[in-house]
């Protein structure tokens, strides 16, 4: 932050009294202990926005904000440190974190001006977790921290509003009793309806004093029945055990959940923030609120956000009430709106990246509460990075890095076939929180939605509100729908993360929840109806409605021209920057022309991988192949070799073609041959069958002797029998029809001026003379072509390192290999000796064990597989200085093994034609060697 406004004082202050217990404990830091409680307050804070690993998100931002002189209501941050401590010591905080903890509460009592349990100014703290990542509801949070029979009066006299006084305490009793005491919500619930209901109050607003008073006194009793123990009175043994609880919450099974998706590390533990309490529901003066300094959802340069007057923060996120939008601030609260305005405004500016921020207005006052990098849908991130830049606030390079590589994928979604989706009437609207189109079976909690989805159904979940343990449901539906909250409700946020149409706040929506039913518009819906809803309009359909693909897929399939598509060409913008700095080469594995000119068109410069016994299976083709196997002499092989030889050059030809001039490289045939002959169980079905009816003796005959041949290829383990180099080897006749109709192809380009660069290579390779073998066989064939043809083209002969003797002999193999390019499915099967078909059987007790964090066939075990892809480099790279070094696993589309791939200087990475903009942009922040997020 440039310039420093002065900061607002706290509300006024009386002399500070500092409670017994902090005074006691004199909190002394050691001389060289460690720091593990940062204090922000006054406009000077201990941490910055560069802390996040230790302050969290929340903590680094409060500093920050601190710092440049917002008004931020003082407190302290325990950090990370503290938390990973606690967990080391067996969920005990270490004495050194508590008399650190107890030494700048004493500091924050002074700038206070009011003391933790003092009865005539009590000193009342928030206590909220906050990671490095944000996890939008996932961990605890309590508010009002301080209040006791005492101070809750003292409360009342300084505000001189009973009503406030009581509801805060009671406030306080059911989240220090639900989160720390782990008593459900339900129980106090019971009470606060109980009340409500003797005394005939519609709202929670129409309860007084008394009524609340009442309240309090059920809910210690709740207390000592449920926890076997009495409320604590004591603030500082409040404190400490909410501490504790934030810390247990990291833990908590919908954190564990959302980290897993996500993909967070569970070791980094949360930060807990301890800050003076401001009340945003003291009266009609006062508000809360969240918000956006752009629309997260599409990326409008728009202030964006909601508030709810006298109300306190979680109201807002809970979705309880519907808020109003924040626009309205301006009417209800215009000094304070101007000056959020106006530093948000600046926020934005400072941290270069939208701002995700929450506020509190007590008594007209306004407060900052949060700060940080705004969550937003994959189409809102491209929108706002390329705004961002022409608006001179980033510059390109910058710009790269405010996109998550992962979330472009949620712009190649489909959308609604607008014909046919005019065709339905809409039942209803509600606000359009995350775009994109959901049709599905209604469903009405997670656990259904992930049952109907493992069935295969296409499911949407309907919710009165969702809640954050509905997270599994919400990843595996189609879409999510709720009848309440707002745009930024847990629906709202953690849709938008996911990139999950989502629409929320549809109030027409009638949600019966134990009856299971949906009433809109005078129709009922059950359970596994199907409902349609627009995440960009908000807009509600009863039915099944066609999807269709996202203008970016139009564009690339030139169904649509690129400058009709604003989206298209803000994607193309960011990649073409991207480009700019990424190092490594993007390829696409891709076996017919029709992908290769997909993933062309997507920006691929160059194939990785043409599975060439894909080709194998187009139509027609099988029954030359299987001619080909069931050959018992190198005459009948060669004879169907020579029929698959024009269909191959045909593929090649096509193939190179698309690429234009860049490189494609081929693979020799890969798979068992069995892959390409009926299973032995049916066979042996029909040859029983045409034993019982009998006459047809040469079908039988046939039969028996395919059903013989596939006896003869059976294997125990295939995927370790006989394939890759084994195959050409063993039938060299296949390896020379394969060389000869690539380099056919690639003489009949030349021969019409077209470029094409084809590199040869030998899968499954572990010993050089296997190489040698195949690659005499290649250059014998190739220069047989030349000649015939009286041309020459340029080609490559190289090899996949996907077993592990490959990488341990590299340096040997680079002496026969032009490139190696890494098979990292393979080569991840053989190192850990998992099947790469059967892992599904008990991966997920692997993750729930937490023996492995991640799939390791989908994300790269940089520590055991990374290990032999960098063993292979540098052996292969010693040998030949310019080897070629690529890779075609799956992990070449996947963001964090490509940061890997730039450290170990790969140069390119292949994947998937739709991964390629993934890889793209993940290529350009691996160069620059920053991860999203950090
Ligand atoms: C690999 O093993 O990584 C590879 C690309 O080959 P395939 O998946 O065809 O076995
Ligand atoms: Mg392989």
């Amino acid at each position: 932050m440039a310039k420093k406004t002065s900061a607002k004082k706290p509300p006024a202050t009386a002399k500070a009294k500092t409670t017994k217990p902090a005074a006691k404990a004199g909190a002394k830091k050691g001389a060289g202990a460690r720091k593990y409680v940062y204090f922000f307050g006054h406009g000077k804070a201990e941490g910055s926005r560069h802390m996040k690993d230790l302050l969290g998100g929340k903590g680094s931002g409060l500093a920050e904000m601190t710092n440049a002189g917002l008004p931020v209501p003082p407190g302290l941050t325990i950090s990370t440190e503290a938390c990973t401590l606690y967990y080391e010591g067996g969920k005990k905080t270490p004495k050194v974190v508590d008399d650190q903890m107890i030494a700048a509460l004493k500091k924050l009592e002074q700038t206070a001006g009011a003391a933790l349990g003092s009865p005539d100014h009590p000193l009342l703290v928030s206590v909220r977790s906050g990671a490095k990542f944000s996890m939008p509801g996932m961990m605890d949070t309590i508010l009002n921290l301080g209040l006791n029979d005492t101070t809750v009066e003292g409360l009342k006299a300084r505000t001189g509003n009973g009503r406030f006084a009581y509801d805060s305490y009671r406030r306080f009793i059911q989240m220090f009793g639900n989160v720390v005491l782990e008593i459900p919500k339900s129980a106090f619930e019971h009470e606060f309806d109980g009340v409500k209901a003797e005394r005939r109050a519609r709202l929670d607003t129409d309860l007084d004093e008394a009524a609340l008073k009442d309240v309090v006194a059920r809910y210690k009793k709740v207390v000592r029945a449920k926890a076997g123990r009495g409320f604590p009175q004591d603030p500082l043994e409040q404190l400490r055990m909410s501490r504790d609880a934030v810390f247990r919450s990291w833990q908590n099974p919908r954190a564990k959940e959302y980290r897993r998706i996500y993909e967070i590390p569970d070791h980094i533990g949360t930060a807990v923030n301890v800050q003076m309490m401001v009340f945003g529901n003291t009266g009609n003066r006062s508000a809360t609120g969240v918000g956006f300094t752009r629309n997260p959802a599409n990326g409008a340069k728009e202030f964006y956000g909601e508030f709810l007057v006298n109300a306190q923060g979680e109201d807002v996120v809970a979705g309880i009430r519907t808020p109003q939008p924040i626009g309205e601030l301006q009417s209800v609260l215009p000094q304070a709106y101007r000056e959020l305005r106006q530093f948000t405004t600046r926020l934005e500016k400072h941290y270069k990246d939208v701002q995700d921020f929450e506020f509190t207005i007590q008594d007209e006052r306004l407060y900052m509460l949060q700060t940080r990098s705004g969550k937003r849908t994959g189409y809102a991130a491209v929108v706002i990075a390329t705004d961002l830049v022409k608006e001179k606030l980033v510059k390109p390079e910058e710009a790269v890095l405010l996109v998550d590589p992962e979330s472009l994928s949620q712009l190649l979604s489909p959308i609604f076939d607008p014909a046919e989706w005019k065709k339905f009437a809409a039942v209803t609207r509600g606000l359009p929180a995350s775009p994109g189109a959901a049709s599905g079976q209604v469903v009405f909690t997670a656990d259904r939605a992930v049952e109907w989805a493992q069935q295969g159904k296409k499911v949407v979940l309907v919710r009165k509100e969702t809640v954050p343990d509905d997270i599994h449901g919400m990843f595996m539906a189609q879409g999510v729908l709720t009848a309440t909250g707002g745009m930024t409700s847990h629906a709202a946020v953690v849709g938008r993360q996911m990139g999950k149409p989502s629409v929320v706040g549809a109030g027409e929506l009638e949600v019966n929840e134990r009856a299971q039913t949906i009433t809109v518009a005078g129709r009922t819906l059950k359970e596994g109806d199907w409902l349609s809803f627009d995440g960009l309009s908000g807009e509600v359909k009863i039915g099944q409605v066609a999807t269709q693909p996202s203008e970016i897929l139009q564009v690339v399939a030139g169904q649509m021209k690129p400058e009709a598509s604003d989206i298209f060409q803000r994607f193309n913008r960011l990649l073409t920057w991207a480009d700019k700095v990424r190092r490594m080469g993007i390829r696409a594995n891709a076996d017919q022309p029709d992908q290769a000119e997909t993933a062309y068109a997507f920006g691929a410069r160059g194939i990785g991988l043409c599975r060439t016994e894909h080709m194998f299976f187009g139509e027609g083709r099988i029954p030359i192949v299987q001619r080909m196997i069931l050959a018992d002499n190198e005459k009948d092989r060669r004879k169907a070799l020579d029929e698959l030889l024009p269909l191959q050059r045909n593929d090649f030809y096509g193939v190179f073609k698309a690429m234009h001039g860049t490189p494609v490289t081929i693979r020799t045939i890969d798979p068992p041959l069995h892959e390409f002959l009926p299973k032995r169980e049916d066979l042996m079905v029909e040859v029983a069958k045409l034993e019982v009816a009998g006459g047809n003796e040469q079908a039988l005959a046939e039969k028996r002797k395919l059903l013989r041949r596939v006896e003869q290829l059976h294997e125990f383990n295939p995927m370790l029998g006989h394939r890759g180099v084994r195959l050409g080897i063993t039938y060299p006749e296949i390896t020379e029809m394969q060389t000869r109709a690539i380099i056919e192809a690639a003489c009949m380009l030349a021969k019409e001026g077209v470029k094409c660069q084809p590199e040869i290579m030998i899968p499954l390779v572990g010993l050089v003379k296997e190489l040698r073998d195949q690659a005499a066989i290649v250059h014998r064939v190739a220069a047989e072509v030349f000649k015939a043809q009286g041309v020459k083209v340029k080609y490559l002969v190289g090899t996949m390192i996907e077993v592990p003797r490959g990488s341990v002999t590299a340096g040997e193999i680079a002496a026969e290999a032009e490139f190696f390019s890494f098979g990292t499915n393979d080569l991840t099967q053989l190192t850990f000796g998992f099947s790469r078909d059967d892992i599904g059987k008990f991966l997920s007790v692997y993750q729930s064990k937490k023996i492995l964090e991640r799939d390791p066939f989908a994300s790269l075990d940089t520590v055991g597989v990374g290990e032999l892809v960098r063993m292979g480099c540098e052996r292969g790279r010693q040998t030949r200085p310019d080897l070629k070094l690529g890779v075609c696993g799956e992990h070449g589309g996947d963001p964090s093994s490509i940061h890997f791939f730039e450290k170990v200087g790969l140069n390119y990475v292949s994947c998937s034609p739709y991964r390629v903009p993934v890889a793209r942009l993940a290529a350009a922040q691996a160069a620059l060697n920053v991860k999203v997020g950090d």
